[in-house]
């Protein structure tokens, strides 16, 4: 059994034998620190901090900077039955560091170098805190991107993305990241390190990078990874549409997908956040859905992507309205998500359900969700943000206000429950990029149904003794 709450006598010899590992001034226990680190992005832990009221905190903090210092940390810490919470960025929206039963938070900001880029197989190599803009600017002074730009690019970093199995905005031409991880280290739970080759694929069994990618700190901390790196696109262009419906705007991405184009961009935003995010800048007609479409490769290439594209949009009844809102929202999509935005004063919350559905689903969960989510005092607008040949993901995005804590906590409970439940019913899959973190995790059961027990069975054999990020992703849970 862990410990949940640490005694004076424990802390001060765990704290000794942190110090043993990563020095004195990689080892903080200051309260302000430990405040600061007690939310992440999660809107409902940063609406109780400003609420006045207290989340739990870690007993200290701890910065290693290899992965000898990393496994170390893990032996002390399964030793003394002490749990630990890795920190990315911090930026993850689903409460996935917030430490709920005290112990170590363990945060891998100083492991950010970057190795190598590796011209020949083009890859490029790097420890697990280096944050993604970082990572990015450094492949692109080599004529390199790495395709994966997530919003949080600035704030998140590398292995925050392999933790969460997280999704860029051009996830449909490059890959997700699950795509783009050639190579892994990850330090087990007893603190022992086990590297996954970077190979551009393999048949020795089950792929056990990907038992890794997603797990949320949950069975081991990453400390390095291989990704796949892309040449800078000769071209990128943009083009716009709107639809009268959410239905035509569909069916014109799912026919573009059809014939094996990728756009790199293909977002639809439906009525209610087409009049939020563009109505401003762009004139179009009232009730009608946008959508946004990127394409990046040589200029043969984008040229017949985007001229086949435009055939099937015009003959689905869009209208073309040229570059402007597509790339508006390109150059702006680093800035129109700052989390004051999304929850302003008083007991007002906001949030995100992002989830994926097959296109026979799609519309059903779409509809079924709002309505569900609508009846419970929400104001819903959504788009689909992520589109593949077999389906895609809604980005539904929900406010409410109420005139107290208590009303506010429980309504916005009641939204996410009602939401993920209809999600569900009609055969969607409650997370598509954002991982699942605390706010999600008393749904993984239903979501994994006879899964569940496969996954606990392996939290059970990597991690007998519950150290890591207990209480995430449906693992751990204490009573
Ligand atoms: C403004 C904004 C925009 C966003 N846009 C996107 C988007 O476009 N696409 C998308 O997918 N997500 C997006 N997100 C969500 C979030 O940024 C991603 O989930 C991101 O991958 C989290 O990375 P991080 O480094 O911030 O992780 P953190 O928040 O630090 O951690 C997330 C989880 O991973 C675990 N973890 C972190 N590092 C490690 C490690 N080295 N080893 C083991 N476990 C680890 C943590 O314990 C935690 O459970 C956005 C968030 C914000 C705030």
């Amino acid at each position: 059994m862990i410990s949940t709450v640490l005694d004076s006598k424990t802390i001060k010899k765990l704290y000794k034998r942190m110090v043993s590992i990563v020095g004195p001034e990689n080892v903080h226990r200051q309260e302000t620190d430990k405040v600061l680190n007690a939310h992440d992005a999660w809107p409902l832990s940063e609406a109780k901090l400003r609420a006045g009221e207290m989340l739990p905190l870690a007993d200290l903090l701890v910065f290693p900077s290899s992965r000898e210092e990393v496994a170390a940390v893990l032996v002390a810490a399964n030793e003394l039955e002490i749990p630990v919470t890795p920190v990315g960025g911090g930026a993850g929206t689903c409460g996935g560091t917030l430490p709920i039963y005290g112990g170590i938070q363990l945060d891998l900001k100083r492991m950010c170098e970057i190795y190598e880029i590796d011209d020949q197989s083009m890859t490029i190599r790097a420890q697990a805190g280096v944050v993604g803009i970082d990572l990015e600017e450094h492949a692109n002074r080599h004529g390199y991107t790495l395709g994966h730009t997530p919003t949080s690019l600035r704030a998140s970093n590398l292995g925050g993305f392999i933790a969460t199995r997280s999704g860029g905005s051009m996830s449909s031409l490059y890959g997700k990241i699950e795509d783009l991880t050639l190579g892994l280290e990850v330090v087990l739970p007893d603190g022992s390190i086990t590297k996954c080759k970077a190979a551009p694929r393999q048949s020795v069994g089950p792929d056990l990078r990907q038992l890794f990618i997603g797990s949320e700190g949950t069975l081991g901390v990453i400390t390095e990874a291989t990704l796949r790196l892309f040449p800078l696109p000769e071209e990128r262009r943009f083009r716009s549409f709107t639809f009268p419906n959410v239905h035509s705007g569909l069916e014109a991405i799912r026919n573009i997908f059809r014939i094996g184009i990728t756009p790199s961009i293909a977002r639809l935003y439906d009525p209610e956040d087409a009049a939020m995010s563009f109505s401003m800048h762009f004139e179009f007609e009232e009730g009608h859905c946008m959508l946004l479409l990127g394409f990046d490769g040589d200029k043969v290439r984008v040229d017949f992507d985007e001229r086949k594209s435009v055939d099937i949009c015009a003959k689905l009844g869009g209208t073309d309205l040229g570059e402007g809102p597509s790339k508006r929202w390109w150059e702006h999509r680093y800035d129109m998500y700052y989390p004051t935005r999304l929850t302003t004063s008083g007991y007002a919350i906001g949030d995100t359900i992002d989830i994926v559905a097959t296109y026979d689903k799609l519309e059903r969960v779409y509809d079924s969700m709002k309505k569900a989510m609508e009846a419970d005092d929400a104001i819903v607008m959504s788009h689909f943000s992520h589109m593949y040949q077999n389906g895609g993901s809604i980005y539904m995005i929900f406010f409410t206000s109420q005139p107290s804590a208590e009303t506010a906590w429980a309504t916005y409970k009641k939204i996410w429950d009602d939401g993920v439940a209809a999600c569900l019913r009609e055969g969607g899959t409650m997370s598509h990029q954002h991982g699942v973190g605390l706010s999600r995790s008393t749904y993984t059961e239903d979501e994994l149904g006879s899964l569940f027990p496969v996954l606990k069975k392996i939290k059970e054999v990597l991690d007998p003794k519950g150290i890591m990020n207990p209480g995430k992703l449906g693992l751990g849970v204490r009573k």
